[in-house]
This record gives C-alpha cells, structure tokens and sequence, in this order.
C-alpha cells in the first residue's frame, strides 16, 4: 500500500519498476536463443492470429519483429539470427502441416526480406536507427514497402517448384501483410530497445494508459460495427497518440487499432465492410488503410520530433549565451553585469529576511606599475591568477566573487556582518599577498590588494542603495590613503549599530 499516495494515484517508482521490467525482457534478444523464442512466439501468434482467430492474415508481425531485432544488433549477429529463425520458421510451418518444401520457401521468403531491409536501413550509417529522425524514417519506409517484394517474389517463383497454387490475390495479401507487419512491429521493437517505451511510463504514466485506453475502447467500438462506414475515425485517435505520445507511443496505439479492425474486417464485419465496391476487398481496404495512416502518422511524429531536438537545443544555446553574457571572458568570474543584478536580489532578500548585505570592494595595489614594468600581458595573467585566488577561498554558494572592471573585484557578501565580512577580507588579502610570482630577473614584484568594506541592513528598495556602493568606495580610498595592502570598513552613518554585533 505504501506505494499509493493520498490520492490512490499509483506513483512514480511503480511505473519505474514496470519500465525495469520491460527493458529486462528486451535484453533478451541480445542472445540467439532468446531472438528465437522471440520469433517464435510471434510467429505462433501470427499464425495463430491468422488461421485461428482471424481465418487470414492482414498483418504479419514476425518479420517487424525480426527486422528490429537486426537494426539494434551488431552486424555481426546479423547471420546466426537469420539462420536460426528461418529454421524456426520452416520447422513451425511443417507442424502447422505444411509441406517441407513449401515450409522451406516461406522461411527463405522471410529472409529475402528482412536481410536487404536490415541493410539498407543501415546502409552508410551503422548505427541503432532513430526513427523519429526523417531520413533514416524515410529509408525505413522505402525498405519497408519494397522489401517484402522480395519476399512475395520468392514465395511465387516456390510455386513452380512446390506446387501450392497461391493466386495473385494471395501474393497480394501476403505482400500488404508483410509490409504492415513491417511498420508496425518494426518501430515498436525499436522503441523498446532504445528505452523510449519505457520513458513514456516513467514521465507520463497515466496520460499514457489514458491515451491507449481511449484507442482501445473507441478502436474496438468502431471495428465491432457494421452499420456506419466511420473507419475515418480511427485517424483522430492516432493523432492523439503522435501528439502526446510521439513515434512510440503511436507504435502501441496503432496495434490497439489494427487488431480488432483486422479480427473484424476478416469476418466481414465492421466498417470496411461496407465499401459496397468489389474492385477491393475489404481486407485489401484494410492494409491500404492502415499502411497510408501508419506511415501519414509516424511522418507526423518525426517531424514534431524534430521541431522537439531543434527546440530544445535551442534551449540549451540560449542558456549558454546567457552564461556568457553574464561571465567576465578574461578571469571567468561573474562580470559587472551579473554583479547589478545579483545585487538587486540580494538587496531584496535582504529586507525580506531581515539580515545584513556585506560589500568588498577591490583594487589591486600598483597595478599600473606592474603592467609597465612587465607588460600588459602579464598584467593579465596577474589578473588571472588574482581572480582565482579568490574564487578559490572558501565561500558559500550565495557569495558572489565578481570583476567589477580593469583591476577592480567586488564581492557581495549576504547575510553577513561586519565581522564576518573583515574576516574574510583579511584572508583574501592574506592569500593575494602570498601569491608570489618569480620575475624574469629572479625578484619578486610585490602583489597585494587594498579592500574596502561596507554592510548595510536595507528596510527597503531605494534608501542607501546607491550610499551603500559609495561607502564601500570611500572605504577602499582609505585603505589605499592609509598605504595599500589593508582592509578598511566604512558604514553609513545611520547603520552603524544594526550591523555589527
Ligand atoms: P593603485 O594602487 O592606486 O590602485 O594603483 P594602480 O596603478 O593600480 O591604479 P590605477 O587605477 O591608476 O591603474 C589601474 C591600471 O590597471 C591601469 C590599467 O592599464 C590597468 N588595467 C585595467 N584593466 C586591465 C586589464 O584588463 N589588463 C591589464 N593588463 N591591465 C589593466
Ligand atoms: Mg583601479
Ligand atoms: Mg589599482
């Protein structure tokens, strides 16, 4: 029960452990043994489907099945799984009670499509096949629309050899089937081997279950029905599916669909049934239907998809440019403009909570010697290697180490008083003056910085802003009057007793 929340919702980790589940299974295929128990189990059910259930079959899954297996495996596979599932196959067929030789030409056929289909899918790009990506969807669907050519090809040429009179119409049913099993199961096998299925559970659970729900039930409505010709109304479900879903989840709504219409439309019921036009039977209106809408739909998929990746790096340069913007180029602190905006949200958070906002303003001692001396490049490399000094003394995340311009730092300093302020101060002081740098001739050119220091206690959005940033000035001019590598403090007059302790 503890892992239903108030509401009955089932959460996240349930559908997680499902997710688990489902990519356990799909590791399966990674051995010969289990591709062959895979394909056999779909054969047996597209077999079953067909001859026991259906008395025909519109849609031949095995070969989807089979082709994805191949397109996520290393080519190396590719032979021992083709053997060993034809052999399947052939030896399936002879138990059904086929003929050995016709059993044997159903097996090649299957072979002579699957392999080019494999091939050419990755042709010139060997990899796991994405199919939300429009080029490889686009060769996916050529190979599967020709491919099984082949293999209706090869079944009618086994007529001269073996004898099983197959009419052109069955060729036909065979070549629809094949090619439907194709884009169906295909993408499916695809999507589970690439985790995307299981995604689709872990982000959106219920949204998901809805969908497939809705499909099943309105698929299953309009298929059982013989009165109405409103197999139009299959669309706007899928839609729903390519929308939410994507490419995967369609994969799933399109099987909800196509198994009732395709149980249905066999017996001579449902909506195909009544197309009244003999020129087509309603099974070949079926296929037709469903290989026009499936590859309509996953076109759809693939190009939101893509508007998906576009959008989302996007995103990703935006919030690089943003960082950017916001970044000193030379030492990598935060830079001036960062420091403006930082500081009104610090300001702000101040008269919130209550607490005291801490300035360091900082300039390093003699600089402009320095560059004369050694040059400005090395002044820049002085600059460096000053700013990460800093950033490297310990801080808290909220403190914010910036270059305020030329040799000048500020660092903001919230919910922290004077004595805090000065303590780090000193210490940052101490650090800068301790950076020894060797000089060409062997001395060493004294680096120190002079701070000045300012806290304020803000009670609201304009008093002493601007005093504040002043004051912090002044209290540098001091510390570089009273002979440079000091800290000084200066607050404004009306603060003095709120911010120390
Ligand atoms: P003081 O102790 O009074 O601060 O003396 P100073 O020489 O540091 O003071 P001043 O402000 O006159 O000189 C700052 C120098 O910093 C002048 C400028 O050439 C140099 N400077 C500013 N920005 C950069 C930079 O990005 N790189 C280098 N190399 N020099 C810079
Ligand atoms: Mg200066
Ligand atoms: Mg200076």
């Amino acid at each position: 029960m503890d892992s239903y929340d108030q509401s009955g919702q089932p959460q996240i980790e349930d559908w997680g452990r499902l997710a688990s589940l489902i990519s356990w299974l799909s590791g399966i295929v990674d051995s010969t043994l289990g591709v062959v128990l895979i394909y056999l189990a779909v054969t047996m059910a597209g077999v079953g489907f067909g001859a026991y259930i259906a008395h025909s079959n519109v849609i031949w899954p095995a070969n989807g099945v089979l082709l994805g297996i191949l397109l996520f495996s290393r080519r190396k596979k590719w032979a021992q799984f083709l053997i060993w599932t034809s052999v399947t196959n052939a030896i399936l067929h002879m138990f059904t009670g086929f003929n050995p030789g016709r059993s044997l030409i159903y097996s090649l056929a299957n072979v002579a499509e699957v392999y080019p289909a494999a091939l050419f899918i990755r042709w010139g790009d060997d990899r796991r096949p994405d199919l939300s990506r429009s080029k490889v969807l686009i060769r996916f669907l050529i190979a599967a629309m020709i491919t099984p050519m082949f293999s209706a090809a090869v079944v009618q040429c086994g007529t001269f050899f073996v004898n099983y009179g197959l009419q052109y119409d069955g060729i036909r049913s065979w070549y629809l089937a094949d090619v439907l099993g194709l884009i169906i199961m295909t993408p499916l096998v695809l999507a589970v081997r690439r985790i995307k299925l299981q995604r689709l559970f872990q982000e959106k659970p219920s949204e998901t279950l809805t969908i497939w729900g809705i499909t099943a039930l309105a698929g299953y409505l309009i298929s059982r029905q013989t009165t109405y010709p409103i197999f139009f109304c299959f669309f706007p479900l899928l839609l729903l599916a390519v929308f939410r879903l994507g490419l995967t989840g369609s994969a799933i709504s399109i099987i909800l669909i196509s198994l009732p219409a395709d149980y249905f439309t066999v017996q001579r019921r449902g909506p195909f049934s009544l197309s009244g036009n003999s020129a087509v039977s309603p099974v070949h209106l079926l296929q037709f239907y469903l290989m026009t809408m499936i590859a309509t739909a996953y076109a759809g998929a693939a190009a939101l998809a893509e508007n998906e990746r576009l959008r989302l790096s996007l995103a990703e340069s935006h919030e690089k440019m943003e960082t950017l913007a916001g970044t000193d180029a030379l030492t990598g602190l935060a830079n001036r403009r960062t420091f403006d905006i930082r500081i009104q949200d610090e300001w702000k958070r101040a008269i919130r909570e209550k607490t005291p906002l801490s300035l360091l303003m900082v300039d390093v001692d003699y600089f402009k010697a320095y560059n004369d001396r050694y040059g400005h490049p090395a002044g820049d490399r002085l600059l460096k290697d000053i700013a990460n000094a800093m950033a490297s003394l310990p801080h808290r995340a909220m403190d914010l180490v910036c270059r305020y311009g030329g040799e000048e730092f500020a660092i903001l300093l919230p919910n922290t008083h004077t004595e805090g302020a000065m303590l780090f101060a000193e210490r940052m002081r101490e650090k800068i003056a301790n950076l020894r740098r060797e000089d060409q001739d062997g001395t060493l050119p004294s680096i120190t910085i002079s701070v000045g220091l300012s806290t304020i206690r803000p009670r609201d959005t304009v008093t002493f802003f601007d005093e504040f940033l002043v004051t912090a000035d002044k209290a540098l001019y001091d510390a570089k009057t009273a002979g440079r590598n000091q800290v000084k403090v200066r607050l404004i007059e009306t603060e003095i007793e709120q911010v120390t302790e």
